[in-house]
Parts: C-alpha cells; structure tokens; sequence
C-alpha cells in the first residue's frame, strides 16, 4: 500500500515530486511539464483516430466497394449463364439424338413393312402362296414387331453422377473456417514450474500443408500474463517448451515474434496489444 502512495505522488513520467498533476482519464501523476506531454499525446491519438475515421469514411463512399459488390454479382451471372448454357447444350444434345434414332427407325420399318406388303399383294394376285409362305411372312411381321417393341425400351433418366453436373453456389465468408473452432479441439496440460503456471494448449491432430486460419480470443487475462501463440513442427512437437525448439515460429507479448525459437523484437513492426 505504501509503495502505491509515494507513486502516486511522482511524476510517472520522470519521477520528481514537484507540481504534481493527476490525470481524471488515467489517473497517472504528471510534473507540469510531463502534464504538458500527455495532454499533447492525448490529443495526437485523438487526430489519429480521426484520421482513421476520415479514412473509413472515404473508402465506404468510394466507387471501390461498389465495385466489389459489383464484382460478387458478376460471378453469380456468370455461373447462371454457364449453368443455363450446359442444360441448354445437353437438352440439344439429346434432342439431336433422339432425332436420330427416330428417323432410322422410321426408315427401316417403313422400307421393310413396304417390301413385305409387294411380297403379300403379288402372292395374293398369283393365288401362289401356301402355308409355309404364311408362316414366314407372320414370323417377318413379329420381326417387325419385336423391333419396334426395342425402340420403345429408350427413356430419359438423370445421371447419377457422385459430382455434380452444376455445382450449387452459396455465399460464404472467405476467413470462415468450417465454422468455429471450438476449445476441444486442443489439449490442455498445465505445468508448474519455478513458481510459475504454463498453460499449453495444443491442437488435436496436426497439418502437413496448406493455409488454415485460427482465430483466439482470450476473455480474461491476468495483468503479468505472457501469451505465446505459434507453430511447431509435428516431428518435434514432443518438446513443448518453445524457448528450445528451433522448428517453433510464433508470436507473444511484448511485441515478441519467434523465429526458430528465437524471440526478436521489430519484426516487420509487430505490436501486441
Ligand atoms: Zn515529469
Ligand atoms: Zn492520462
């Protein structure tokens, strides 16, 4: 408690006791001059964050989102016309077919019914026909019959194809990854070493390639907290301390990033918050 007194009545800036000014927004102890610096630095953040605002402003009024959305609607129409042209190129195609075969068949069983009617017609004006010439003439018929009956066995049927012939579009969030990833995907173990707590939370399973994208959202940290997110490579995940492992790349508090299990700081202007 004591401590917390005499700080109070410092200059948090430069630690002198004179002139001592408390900020209602911080409620830190500034000198006069230090009063000064922090007033100034005050209103610096409020122009920056104005300067945001103004940036905002501008790219929500720009022909840029217009167009994005302008994009968006250019790849629906896009798949629509491509979809409809494919369903209009098949129904053609089988439209084309079914011409085809139409037409042959109509052929060839008027040519073979017009044969055997001369056939039937000359023997009936001859009276030159007998059993076994009604008896081929019934078997051309049946022929006839049997091939029409063939004809008939066509119809239209869907493919049961496993993919689809027109995939169906929906619209996602590009950052979305199969939804939420929900804490039981890692496992918990907790150490306690040299009168410190470690919690590691590790992923379930691992990844050999490809880009996946993880978001955490820490709802309570206690002041002092050091938090340490990053990869380590599978074969060497069996030594968990990152501080020692050369296959660990992540980042921490105190504007850390840890390159090969080496911390450095300024990297590419990495803040933590
Ligand atoms: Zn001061
Ligand atoms: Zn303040």
């Amino acid at each position: 408690m004591s401590s917390l007194k005499r700080e109070s009545q410092t200059c948090s800036a430069c630690g002198i006791t004179a002139g001592i000014f408390v900020c209602r927004g911080c409620l830190k102890s500034f000198c006069l001059h230090h009063t000064n610096e922090h007033r100034n630095s005050i209103e610096q953040q409020m122009e920056t964050i104005l300067f945001n605002h103004e940036r905002l402003r501008q790219f929500v009024a720009s022909e840029e989102v217009e167009e994005y959305f302008q994009q968006l609607h250019g790849h629906v129409s896009q798949w629509e016309t491509q979809s409809i042209n494919k369903i209009r190129d098949t129904a053609n195609d089988i439209r084309q077919q079914l011409k085809f075969i139409n037409q042959r068949y109509h052929d060839s069983t008027d040519d073979q019914l017009r044969q055997l009617k001369q056939q039937i017609r000359n023997a009936q004006n001859d009276g030159n026909f007998f059993e076994n010439d009604l008896k081929m003439w019934q078997t051309e018929i049946q022929k006839l019959q049997s091939t029409i009956s063939e004809q008939e066995n066509l119809q239209i049927s869907l493919a049961n194809n496993s993919e689809s012939f027109i995939s169906r579009i929906k619209l996602t969030d590009k950052t979305d990854y199969d939804g939420t990833i929900a804490i039981d995907y890692f496992e918990c173990n907790r150490k306690h070493v040299n009168s410190e707590d470690f919690t590691n939370l590790n992923l379930k399973g691992e990844y050999s390639s490809g880009n996946k994208l993880f978001r955490f959202k820490l709802d309570d940290l206690e002041q002092n907290t050091l938090v340490l997110m990053g990869i380590i490579s599978a074969s060497r995940a069996k030594n968990v301390d990152p501080y020692k492992n050369p296959t660990f790349y992540g980042w921490s508090t105190k504007n850390l990033v840890y390159l090969h299990g080496v911390p450095h700081s300024n990297i590419d202007n990495y803040q933590s918050d």
